[in-house]
């Protein structure tokens, strides 16, 4: 196992009804900016049950954080957080509302273009707080420092880390989850699984306490994933979709073993150019970069296929078929999800994959993205090489 220190500051408050615990949690003299998304918080209910909550504080309404934010939107609401003083930020929604959120907490006291946060790695001081009320069980964003913002005018999907902007306290009812349309549900398990993926497939520390959280996140949602699809408002499967998707990006089960996060960072190259949804990027990058990296994780696959698919029947690590099958069995839980896993499967805007391709590495090299994976060795020839393999 490998050092770590670990922290977690988000207060989580899980469960039906647990809004009404969010007034006590703001701050004396609140003047808050109300972040969210296109609107659905208004028809679902949610808008009026933290209006309520708001109810004593001063707010500020910000509407209109689009899917995968962007730059120029946000940019907005520091504008609208500055002019009027605010000295918190409540965000609701998913991922993309939450994310957004960290990105104008920290724009807030920055002198220069904020952009440079992103781009340039930037550093920051005195970043608002901010509160989560999740609506979207998947990014783990409600629990984590990590944000990814979208400049629409360079076609760059780029992120930034800090505990700074950590949410300090997190609202997860499972019934604002209810009326999330399936599509939805399906990315929500796709991105949770994989972020577990990116923390547990690389090569074994000797850390099987992790390994053990990781497996039971992986077999949560593959059980439980498929049956918020057919029982949206089944509370229960909401509740521990919702959980796993936390703990899967909350920093628990990352600690003490290598990450790799290629998947996502090919991943951001695929939304920033052609707008997929995050977690059809992954499914379409996962499955060939696993083909790829087989010989340096083969044992971390044997493992997954074998402790979390229940393959050991297949021969176990000697076996000459378990890293397929433990590839595929990957390929079709996302299928089971609804999420389709090839690059041909989705409009990429007119384009050939071949043109799609060459798009993608010039982006990821633009980024810097030249050596990724647990070891460094994902250069843009061996990217090139997992997309081909993704067509
Ligand atoms: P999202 O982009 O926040 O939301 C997707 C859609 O779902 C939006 O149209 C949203 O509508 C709708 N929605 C959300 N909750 C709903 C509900 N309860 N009922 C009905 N519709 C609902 O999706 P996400 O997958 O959570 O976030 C994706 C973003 O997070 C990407 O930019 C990705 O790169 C990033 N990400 C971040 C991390 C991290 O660690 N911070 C990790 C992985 C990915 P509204 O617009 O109306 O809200
Ligand atoms: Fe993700």
């Amino acid at each position: 196992m490998l050092n770590f220190t670990f922290k977690n500051q988000t207060e989580i408050l899980f469960g039906k009804g647990q809004i009404s615990e969010v007034p006590a949690r703001l701050p004396a003299n609140a003047k808050v900016l109300f972040l969210y998304g296109g609107g659905s918080i208004k028809k679902n209910g949610i808008y009026d049950q933290v209006v309520n909550a708001l109810k004593d504080a001063e707010v500020f309404e910000f509407s209109g954080v689009e899917p995968n934010p962007s730059y120029e939107t946000l940019i907005k609401a520091v504008d609208v957080a500055r002019t009027n003083e605010v000295n918190f930020i409540l965000a609701v929604g998913g991922g993309s509302v939450i994310d957004g959120a960290k990105f104008v907490a920290a724009a807030h006291n920055f002198d220069g273009e904020p952009w440079d946060i992103l781009a340039k790695g930037a550093t920051f001081e005195n970043p608002l707080p901010i509160g989560a009320v999740l609506t979207l069980p998947a990014t783990g964003s409600e629990s984590n420092g990590n944000s990814v913002v979208t400049k629409k005018e360079t076609s760059q999907k780029l992120a930034f880390a800090s505990e700074t902007v950590q949410p300090q306290f997190a609202l997860l009812d499972p019934e604002f989850t209810f009326s999330l349309p399936p599509r939805q549900i399906s990315n929500g398990a796709v991105d949770a699984f994989v972020h577990v993926i990116e923390q547990y497939l690389t090569y074994p520390v000797n850390a099987p306490l992790q390994d053990r959280f990781a497996e039971g996140i992986l077999q949560t949602l593959i059980v439980e994933g498929p049956k918020a699809l057919e029982n949206p408002e089944d509370y229960d499967v909401r509740a521990n979709v919702m959980w796993s998707a936390t703990m899967a990006l909350n920093g628990l089960i990352g600690k003490g073993v290598p990450q790799d996060w290629a998947t996502h960072m090919i991943g951001h190259e695929l939304t920033a150019i052609y707008g997929l949804d995050h977690a059809q990027t992954l499914a379409i990058v996962l499955p060939s970069l696993m083909k790829v990296q087989a010989e340096s994780k083969k044992e971390k696959i044997a493992q997954l296929g074998q402790r979390v698919f229940g393959l050991a029947g297949a021969g176990g690590v000697g076996s000459e078929h378990i890293i397929d099958d433990t590839i595929q069995a990957v390929v079709n839980f996302f299928e089971d999800m609804g999420v389709e896993t090839k690059m041909s499967d989705y409009d990429l805007n007119g384009d050939s994959t071949e043109v799609a391709i060459d798009k993608l590495i010039a982006n990821l090299e633009k980024n810097g993205m030249t050596a990724i994976g647990e070891h460094g060795d994902i250069d843009p020839a061996k990217a090139r090489k997992i997309l081909e393999l993704s067509v």
